[in-house]
C-alpha cells in the first residue's frame, strides 16, 4: 500500500476507534470489565468478527512481534461481551463494515495505543455511574450535540459539550423559574426498567443563547475575513501520528475530569 493511502487508512480507523471508545464508555455505564471488553471488541469487528466465544484477547487479536502490548493485555479475556453491540441494538445506525487485516500497520498501531499499560489502567478508573436523572437528561442533550456515530476531534468534542451544557442550563433555569409547563403526559417503554413508564412532556424552552452564539460567531468571522479560521496546514504530517496519540490521551483526561466532576457532586 502506498504511504499516503496507508496514512489515510490509519486516520480513518483511528477516528472509528475514538467513536467506538466514546460509545463504549456510554454503554458500559461505569463497569470497567465491560468497558475493556467493549473497547477491544473493536479489533474483532474490524476483522469482520461480530460474535465470539469466551477467550483471551490475544487468542483472537493478533499482536505482531513489533507491536507493544502490555503484559496485562495478554492476561485479559472476553467473558461478558461475546458479540458486537450492533448485533442486538437496532439503534446503532450507519455502522461501518469494511474489514481491516490484523497484519496491517494501521491495525497494529491502534492496538499498540490501547494495549498500553497506561491506557488499560485508565479504563479501570471508570466508576459505576451515579446515573442520576439529571445525568441522564444531560446525556440525552449531549448526544444531540455530539451524535454517537460521528467522530469529533477532542477540541470540537469539548465545544459541543459546552453547547450542550448551555442548552441544559437554559432548560434547568426555565424549570426553576416555572417557565416550563407540562404540555402532555405520555406512556413510553423504558429500556433500562423493562417496563412502561409515564413520561412528562414539557413545553419547549426558549433558546435565546443560540441566537447570541450565532451572532457573535458571525461578527468574529467578519473581523477575520476570508479563509479557514483553523489553520490545519500548520500541522506537520509527520507529527500526525503523535497528535493522534495525544488525542487518545486527551480523551482519557476528559473522561477522568468527567468522573471527578461526578464524584464532587456528592
Ligand atoms: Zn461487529
Amino acid at each position: 500500500m502506498p504511504e499516503g493511502a496507508e496514512k489515510e487508512e490509519m486516520k480513518d480507523l483511528y477516528r472509528r476507534l475514538i467513536v467506538h471508545i466514546r460509545n463504549s464508555i456510554d454503554r458500559s455505564q461505569g463497569n470497567a470489565i465491560m468497558l475493556k471488553e467493549l473497547v477491544f471488541s473493536f479489533f474483532l469487528h474490524i476483522q469482520g468478527i461480530h460474535r465470539w466465544r469466551p477467550m483471551k484477547f490475544s487468542d483472537i487479536i493478533r499482536v505482531e512481534p513489533n507491536t507493544k502490548a502490555c503484559s496485562r493485555f495478554f492476561g485479559e479475556r472476553f467473558s461478558s461481551i461475546l458479540e458486537c453491540p450492533h448485533i442486538t441494538d437496532s439503534t446503532i445506525e450507519s455502522l461501518r463494515n469494511e474489514t481491516t487485516s490484523p497484519e496491517s500497520p494501521a491495525y497494529q498501531k491502534l492496538l499498540s495505543y490501547v494495549g498500553k499499560a497506561t491506557f488499560m489502567t485508565d479504563m479501570d478508573k471508570i466508576r459505576p455511574g451515579k446515573l442520576t436523572p439529571y445525568n441522564e437528561s444531560f446525556n440525552n442533550i449531549r448526544i444531540k450535540y455530539c451524535p454517537k456515530q460521528s467522530y469529533f476531534p477532542i477540541k470540537s468534542f469539548e465545544i459541543r459539550t459546552m453547547l450542550a451544557v448551555l442548552h441544559w442550563n437554559t432548560m434547568q433555569r426555565a424549570e426553576l423559574c416555572g417557565e416550563r409547563r407540562i404540555s402532555e403526559v405520555i406512556q413510553v417503554f423504558s429500556k433500562s426498567k423493562q417496563t412502561k413508564v409515564m413520561k412528562i412532556k414539557k413545553e419547549p424552552t426558549k433558546m435565546e443563547w443560540k441566537k447570541r452564539v450565532v451572532e457573535s460567531a458571525r461578527r468574529k468571522k467578519e473581523e477575520q475575513g476570508m479563509g479557514d479560521p483553523v489553520n490545519d496546514s500548520q500541522v506537520n504530517p509527520d507529527e500526525e501520528s503523535e497528535l493522534l496519540f495525544d488525542d487518545v490521551q486527551a480523551l482519557l483526561d476528559f473522561m477522568e475530569a468527567e468522573n471527578n466532576m461526578e464524584d464532587s457532586e456528592e
